[in-house]
């Protein structure tokens, strides 16, 4: 028997899952592993939650518990989340296993001892205050390229990667007093070695969908530059070397391991070798955003420690919704949890795959979730389903009825009853889902006009082998789409096969699909399998999404009458300004406000160019709960400035001063 391995990508332990996670790479992944279990495949499907990093430790510091708390409540949340979409994952572990911890050190001393890994002094921003080195998000600045809200290594603008040093005005995200920049010695892992051995995997594997292609031969094209390994900080899997005190390895490092280490865990679980699979073939299933992880780094990580690389990597576009960039922060976002308690998992597994191919940005509607699932499954799929049961029912005694001989146009329908599941599973087989649900949803609407045009509920007094005939057609299509549909929607489909009184159809097959059942078997009383959503539950979903909707652009509302007594007011100077790009009224600022520096936003551009602003005195309200404003933290507002309040132009306006 062949074996598979299977991962979809680790879920970062700090949010639970959402519509976006599930359509890219969840969902995906667990129809492949159902269908390649249908196929005496032996399949090892696993996952963990990624536990390490910096924004859980950050949430910890924030919220005053340890990372590992963080950790656990979202390994629950997640799992939960994933178990009520049914993905059916042979394992499902956590990157802070002790079996993870060895693994991952075993992995680095190997690469170590290999000489793939050198140690290099760098320059890192240290902050005196907190007495420590400051990793990604612990520090906070600007960007240099396009002067948005630079966190740690990454630009929440432009989404441009940093190097720690690069950003401008750097604060610690701890205490907002400025790091300097200090060496600290840290780990490199000779990327660029496997610069040629990566590139020739990455042309000679043929079966890379092309939108990982593309975006690895990118970058083999720039070249392959080494990659930092280590970090400064507490939360993390220790470098296992002697001189590498309060150094942990990167989380990408780590969770990529993840995907090994779960297999382990599996593997000692059920007393199985766990090797094979990953040696017979392997699939990662992702989201587009960490191709370069999996393609270019993963590759050359396994061949150092002499390891095959994955068989495949099938990366899923992104999901917006309705039409907007799904957003936690703005909680523009559809958590799997809400949604799966109003609505059958099955039916959102059917969506998210049937309304764009995985290689392609998409996105979820309401008003579109709605007619799919009326028009598709209800009155294609269900409708047909219905019928054919009760008809069966009411003329026939629940029997499927003994065939006559069959017409060109029985004949057709048989020729396409047998021929389905092959189809779909070619489609399957080249991870192209959609396509498969497209052809079962068509060949349901063909089964639906034959139907109609043989007028059963007639023929079966006036000429009753053709009502035979049809039953019997309709009825074998029936018990064949309970079979092919098992991987998209496993829990509808099995309900089939139970009205059909088909037995065993937990363990069901591929090959079985294609079978027909023989006539005179009995099945039992039809019941409606797909129902209508109602307009009203639609706009109810779309009310309450727009009323959550965090609108950063709104700053009315901030301040009640009653808040207004509280309201501190400073004179401040504006040390720096910078246009935000794409909007043209907004501008960011740093003010100082004596004892602090505060950035904040505000819509003065139409007013003022950014050099007309540097030294002005403002007037600032400076107790607000720091907002965002097109994606960029702002810490106060400013009230008025030097040209329309005179107060502030006098020499003797001193700046921090509180103003009544
Ligand atoms: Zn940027
Ligand atoms: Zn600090």
């Amino acid at each position: 028997m062949s074996k598979v391995f299977i991962t979809s990508a680790l879920p970062y332990a700090n949010g639970p899952i959402h519509l976006g996670h599930l359509r890219s790479t969840y969902v995906p992944a667990d129809i492949y592993a159902r269908y390649n279990r249908m196929n005496d495949c032996d399949v090892l499907f696993v996952c963990a939650t990624d536990e390490h990093g910096t924004p859980i430790a950050v949430r910890a510091e924030a919220t005053g518990k340890s990372p590992k708390e963080i950790a656990d409540e979202y390994h629950k949340i997640i799992k939960d989340d994933l178990d009520s979409c049914n993905i059916s994952f042979d394992y499902f572990s956590r990157t802070t296993d002790p079996v993870h911890y060895e693994l991952s050190q075993k992995f680095f001393l190997k690469l170590y001892k290999k000489g793939y890994i050198y140690e290099k002094m760098i320059k890192q921003p240290y902050c005196h205050e907190c007495e420590r080195f400051l990793p990604d998000r612990y520090v906070e600045g600007t960007c240099p390229y396009c002067k948005g809200e630079a966190r740690g290594d990454h630009c929440e603008v432009c989404g441009r990667h940093l190097e720690p040093t690069q950003i401008e005005e750097p604060a610690c995200l701890i205490c907002n007093s400025s790091p300097e920049i200090k060496e600290s010695k840290h780990y490199f892992f000779k990327l660029s070695h496997f610069q040629e051995y990566v590139g020739e995997w990455i042309n000679e594997n043929k079966e890379l969908p092309p939108n990982v292609r593309n975006y690895a031969l990118q970058w083999i094209k720039d070249g392959l530059k080494d990659w930092i390994l280590t970090r400064d900080m507490e939360w993390g899997i220790p470098v296992p070397l002697e001189d590498a005190e309060g150094k942990v390895l990167y989380v990408w490092v780590d969770a990529l391991i993840g995907y090994l280490s779960s297999a382990m865990l599996w593997s000692r679980k059920e007393n199985k070798p766990w090797k094979d699979y990953w040696n017979d073939r392997a699939i990662h299933f992702i989201g587009k955003d960490i191709i370069y992880h999996h393609s270019i780094f993963w590759p050359a990580m396994l061949k150092g420690y002499g390891c095959k690389p994955p068989s495949n990597i099938v990366a899923g576009e992104y999901l917006s919704l309705e039409g907007k960039k799904m957003s936690t922060s703005k909680n523009w976002v559809i958590w799997a949890s809400e949604f799966l308690e109003k609505f059958d998992s099955d039916i959102l597994r059917y969506y998210l795959i049937v309304n764009a191919p995985l290689t392609r940005d998409t996105d979820f509607s309401w008003n579109d979730f709605q007619r799919r699932v009326n028009d598709e499954l209800a009155d294609v799929l269900g409708n047909f389903l219905h019928r054919t049961f009760s008809f069966t029912g009411r003329f026939f005694n629940s029997e499927i009825p003994e065939p006559a001989e069959f017409d060109d146009y029985d004949k057709e329908f048989e020729d396409r009853i047998a021929e389905i599941p092959e189809i779909v599973s070619g489609f399957i087989e080249q991870f192209k889902f959609r396509e498969g649900l497209i052809e079962i949803i068509r060949l349901a609407k063909f089964a639906n006009k034959y139907f109609n045009d043989k007028e059963p509920w007639k023929a079966v007094k006036e000429k009753p082998d053709e009502a035979a005939n049809c039953l019997y057609l309709c009825n074998q299509l029936a018990k064949t789409f309970s079979v092919i549909l098992t991987p998209y929607i496993p829990v509808k489909a099995p309900q089939i096969m139970e009205i059909m009184n088909l037995h065993g159809f937990e363990t069901s097959k591929w090959e079985s699909a294609a079978e027909f059942i023989p006539a005179g078997n009995k099945i039992n009383k039809a019941k409606p399998l797909f129902s209508k959503i109602d307009d009203s539950v639609i706009e109810k979903e779309k009310e309450a999404l727009y009323k959550n909707l965090k609108d950063d652009d709104e700053m009315k509302d901030i301040i009640s009458i009653e808040d207004f007594a509280k309201i501190d007011l400073r004179i401040g100077e504006v040390i720096n300004a910078d246009r935000v790009e794409g909007s043209d009224n907004l501008l960011k600022l740093r003010v100082n406000v004596e004892e602090k520096k505060l950035q904040i936003v505000a819509g003065l551009a139409k007013k003022y160019s950014p050099e007309e602003l540097k030294g002005k005195k403002v007037v600032v309200l400076v107790n607000l709960k720091p907002a965002k404003l097109f994606g960029i933290k702002s810490e106060g507002m400013i009230l008025a400035t030097s040209d329309n309040l005179s107060v502030l132009s006098a020499d003797n306006a001193k700046i921090g001063e509180k103003i009544k």
